[in-house]
């Protein structure tokens, strides 16, 4: 009789071969991370790009988007100062809010 996979790996090893599970939920840590319009800075000018009160600070945004996106030195955080007003600004935001750490970033447009 040939050997199932709990033989060769063993009973407490896990198989690599095995197929990982399947998730089609975000788990609960992943949903608090995306940005929310309800908690949005207020220094936010009014459009689709927001800075969220999860914001740590990191200077991300900053960096990618220095025409769109600076700090409020007073909280430490950073905010939306201009909405973009070209391909290449809108772009600029984009990747920002893809490359945020901690998902503050919003576009609701
Ligand atoms: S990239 Fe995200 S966490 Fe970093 S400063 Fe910008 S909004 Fe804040």
């Amino acid at each position: 009789m040939a050997p199932d996979a709990r033989d060769t790996f063993g009973p407490k090893r896990k198989n690599p071969l095995a197929t990982p599970p399947v998730r089609t939920h975000k788990s609960a840590q992943q949903k608090r991370l995306m940005a929310d319009l309800a908690n949005r800075y207020a220094q936010n000018v009014l459009g689709k790009f927001y800075v969220d009160n999860q914001c740590i600070d990191c200077d991300l945004c900053r960096e990618t988007a220095p025409n769109n996106y600076t700090r409020w030195d007073d909280g430490g955080y950073s905010y939306v100062y201009k909405q973009p007003s070209s391909p290449e600004e809108e772009a600029a935001c984009k990747e920002a809010m893809e490359g945020c750490p901690v998902e503050a970033i919003g576009n609701n447009g």
